[in-house]
């Protein structure tokens, strides 16, 4: 993924409002409005966060939204405070311009299980508790078996929307199906209505409930988890937020996982950090959507488990170094 991929702002004018007031704010508290640019970051105010770093004796250097450099006498900053709403507001409106998809080559899975750690990880989730797993899979006696992660399908007609009755589960303009788990009341209609079997139910208490408490809710996250909710892949929403791969993708060691911008017709290997042209890669290669006879229109492909040069290994984790 390029750099200009990164989100330097929100175009939605709601959230620009927030923004902008919020930095208004800050730029007021700290009685900067109108200073002249100096040389020299040292600390950087992003428009939802600002940070400290090198004081100049009794002034700090800060970076603003606009990339003004300006000297904000020390005594004068306070912590700022952002609005409550935006990661909300940021999380149902999704990234302008984008059409994220998940290409995942069969082919390539030794069942490493890297992306399943990753994901775990990212979204405190228990050794139990999945939003991506690798399935064992055979078609019939005659072929040979594979193994196939598989997350959220991100599917541009999800059946697992239109079933919930608050709204709290929802797709955005840039595909992405998410789930706002401070709206959530548990039903789990959307567990009985996703044909993937992509949704698990937070029957306990979320493994870091202590370590996460008082933190603030990221719905493109999904962390804090809670009890009672719905959890599935987001797509590392929270991480093309910031220009990066998501966790799974980028933790396989075998190059299984390709990620990119459908409006831009590229993908980037996580492993090698290669782009290639998307359509040619799926042509090129056969690629298919899971149950696509249902028209739930997935937004993850499959390249199937063809020329693959290791034997399937029931249960065993491995690893590309083998192959190398
Ligand atoms: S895979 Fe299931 S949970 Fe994900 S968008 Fe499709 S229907 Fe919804
Ligand atoms: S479990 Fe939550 S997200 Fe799913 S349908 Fe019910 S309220 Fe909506
Ligand atoms: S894309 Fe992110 S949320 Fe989805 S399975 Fe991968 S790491 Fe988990």
């Amino acid at each position: 993924m390029s750099k200009k991929d990164k989100e330097k702002s929100s175009e939605d004018p709601k959230i620009d409002e927030i923004l902008e007031s919020s930095r208004r704010d800050f730029l007021k508290k700290v009685g900067i409005v109108g200073a002249a640019s100096v040389a020299g970051a040292a600390a950087i105010y992003s428009g939802y966060r600002y940070e400290h770093a090198k004081s100049d004796g009794e002034s700090v250097k800060v970076l603003t939204e606009d990339n003004r450099l300006v000297l904000i006498p020390k005594d004068q900053m306070k912590d700022y405070k952002p609005d409550p709403k935006r990661l909300l507001l940021r999380g149902r409106d999704g990234i302008k311009g984008k059409k994220w998809v998940m290409i995942i080559d069969l082919s390539k899975c030794r069942n490493a299980r890297k992306c399943v750690n990753a994901c775990q990880g990212a979204h405190h989730l228990r050794p139990y508790e999945y939003h991506i797993n690798t399935l064992q899979m055979q078609e019939s006696v005659n072929t040979p078996a594979y193994h196939m992660p598989k997350p959220c399908q991100h599917c541009d007609n999800p059946p697992c929307v239109s079933v919930c009755p608050v709204d709290a589960t929802f797709k955005r303009q840039d595909g992405i199906v998410l789930i706002d788990n401070e709206r959530c009341i548990g039903c789990r209609f959307c567990m009985a209505a996703c044909p993937y079997s992509a949704r698990m139910f937070h029957w306990q208490e979320p493994l870091a409930a202590e370590a996460d408490k008082g933190k603030e809710y990221d719905i493109e996250l999904n962390v804090p988890q809670k009890k009672g909710t719905i959890s599935k892949c987001l797509f590392s929403a929270d991480r093309l937020r910031e220009g990066a791969l998501p966790y799974c993708v980028s933790a396989c060691p075998n190059g299984v996982f390709y990620f990119g911008d459908e409006n831009e017709n590229a993908v980037t290997n996580g492993t090698t950090k290669e782009t290639v042209n998307l359509k040619e890669l799926l042509e090129k290669n056969g690629a298919y959507r899971l149950m696509a006879e249902l028209g739930t229109k997935p937004r993850v492909y499959y390249l199937p488990p063809k020329n693959r040069i290791f034997d399937f290994e029931k249960g065993e984790e491995q690893e590309y170094k083998e192959l190398t």
